[in-house]
């Protein structure tokens, strides 16, 4: 596929030598994103978790610890780099995180050294936890985390704080997939409720404050979501208050890589979105650049 400047996607790149719900090779990836004419390519694995509570289901299941995803990251650190020179001229790799807020009492500076210890070029800053219970890896864990907060309204309200707060502590380069929770309860009524509302705004105006580029999630089109994350009606608001977005193609294999990025690029258009922020590697630092979609 032809490439394109605004062939670029911030978020992704889960592959199965790093994470043991993605499949093919980190390598295989970028051949992949080479294939389908990015431009850039920024691979942002799963930050590792210390504490053995916020260990994933098939984490669970491999007999893995904290220990063993430190190792991991590690790993994965070293072999992005040697591919992001191996690729160099081909396809431009950054090499991220996306990082985790558990535990609510102790992630902000967990993340904040991991950043430091690995001089990751950036992180994508994910809420994937309310109330330290996983709330997009099953239907069931995300009911049981919604009741925990006594129903969708309040849960949401809840998610949406907990966005701001991270994106306050970390000041991410690029905020992931703003409005998650759709992913179980997509077009429900409660988004539109006043308080609900009221905290997607105070979390976006959080975003521009810290300089957010939002992460214009095509994944949410594979799982058969209406739209990409976040719903229009959130891409407005980020519009009017001037924040850019840049695309995710939350890719963990490598039949995902690229895919729906022309629909995200179609979506954003319609929504009167005519061009992109990408994040880029200039004289050995990482700066923005703005990217026209047409
Ligand atoms: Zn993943
Ligand atoms: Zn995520």
């Amino acid at each position: 596929m032809a490439s394109a400047p605004w062939k670029v996607s911030l978020h992704g790149g889960h592959s199965g030598d790093f994470c043991l719900h993605g499949g093919d090779t980190l390598e295989e990836m970028l051949d992949a994103a080479v294939a389908f004419g990015y431009t850039t390519f920024g691979v942002t694995a799963h930050s590792p978790r210390s504490d053995a509570n916020f260990l994933y289901p098939e984490e669970i299941e491999a007999g893995y610890s904290p220990a063993d995803l430190d190792r991991d990251f590690a790993s994965y650190v070293s072999k992005c780099r040697e591919l992001a020179r191996k690729f160099e001229g081909r396809l431009e790799v950054l090499v991220g995180a996306e990082i985790e807020i558990v535990p609510e009492s102790g992630y902000a500076k967990e993340m904040a050294d991991l950043r430091n210890r690995h001089d990751l070029d950036y992180i994508v800053g994910s809420v994937h936890w309310v109330d330290e219970m996983p709330i997009d890896v099953t239907r069931e864990l995300f009911d049981e985390a919604v009741n925990k907060r006594g129903g969708l309204e309040p849960f949401l309200v809840r998610y949406f704080n907990l966005v701001e707060e991270m994106v306050n502590d970390l000041q991410p380069e690029v905020v992931g997939h703003f409005d998650r929770p759709r992913l179980y309860t997509d077009n429900a009524p409660e988004f539109e409720s006043a308080s609900v509302v009221e905290a997607a705004n105070s979390a976006l105006q959080a975003c521009k404050d810290a300089g957010c580029i939002l992460d214009l999630n095509v994944s949410a089109i594979r799982k058969e979501l209406e739209h990409p994350y976040p719903a229009p009606q959130i891409v407005a608001k980020a519009k009017e208050l001037g924040i850019p977005f840049c695309f995710g193609d939350d890719s963990h294999r490598i039949s995902a890589v690229g895919e729906n990025l022309a629909e995200g690029r179609e979506y954003l258009l319609g929504q009167g979105i005519s061009e992109i922020k990408v994040l880029t590697r200039e004289n050995g630092t990482i700066s923005k650049k703005t990217v026209p979609l047409r």
